[in-house]
């Protein structure tokens, strides 16, 4: 029997952002570390190291392993909080920068409460996202359209794992953010862009140039 490669909930997120950055990570194991994620490990482990603590009646533990076998997730949460009167569980993800326009956020977050709900059997109601650059914590409902698209990407993952490629590069605005940019060069590996780029280059050398004697 082949063996399912299990999900990252990071590679949710890398997925939602870019198939193709998703495959280079996962499935080709290319990273490259710029400015932004190397501030965003340091993020992370500041916030991992945290010890487990308890103030006004929330149990609040760091860097908590989770697993939704069912869905072949596995990965990190950076928060867990208990209320130590009602026993509801509360996700909480650490990010870098600010709210996104997308929802890659939300998804990450709505795996983690999957895999609280299969090792705990409790639902989980709501989680939230505290955003480093802006201080500031957003409540966010795990709301039955919110599952329903993570559990589209979800399927997209384990569907791209299963096929071992590598979706072809695309340019878009969003490449100009990616920390792969260098590595993937959409922007001459993509075909178009790539004859327009070679044409361009000799269309610019031929006014100057003699012809041969
Ligand atoms: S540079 Fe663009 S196409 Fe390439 S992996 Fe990043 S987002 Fe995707």
């Amino acid at each position: 029997m082949q063996d399912t490669k299990l999900i990252p909930l990071s590679a949710l997120q890398h997925f939602a952002f870019c198939p193709r950055q998703c495959a280079l990570i996962h499935n080709e194991q290319v990273w490259a570390e710029n400015f932004l994620t190397a501030q965003g490990q340091q993020l992370h482990s500041r916030v991992d190291s945290g010890e487990p603590e308890t103030r006004k009646g929330v149990r609040f533990e760091r860097g908590v392993q989770v697993a939704a076998h069912s869905l072949g997730l596995i990965g990190k949460m950076d928060l867990l909080e208990k209320d130590t009167s009602t026993g509801q569980l509360t996700p909480v993800e650490y990010k870098r920068g600010r709210p996104k326009p997308t929802d890659l956020d939300e998804i990450q977050l709505c795996a983690q409460a999957l895999c609280l709900e299969e090792m705990t059997g409790q639902t989980v109601k709501e989680g939230a996202l505290w955003y480093h650059q802006t201080r500031h914590r957003h409540p966010v409902q795990i709301s039955d359209r919110l599952r329903q698209r993570t559990m589209e990407v979800i399927t997209a993952v384990a569907q791209l794992f299963a096929s071992g490629q590598t979706p072809p590069a695309k340019y878009e605005k969003k490449c100009d953010a990616c920390s792969l940019f260098d590595l993937c060069n959409p922007k001459v590996l993509q075909k178009d862009s790539s004859r327009r780029y070679i044409e361009q280059l000799f269309a610019e050398e031929l006014p100057d140039e003699k012809a041969p004697e």
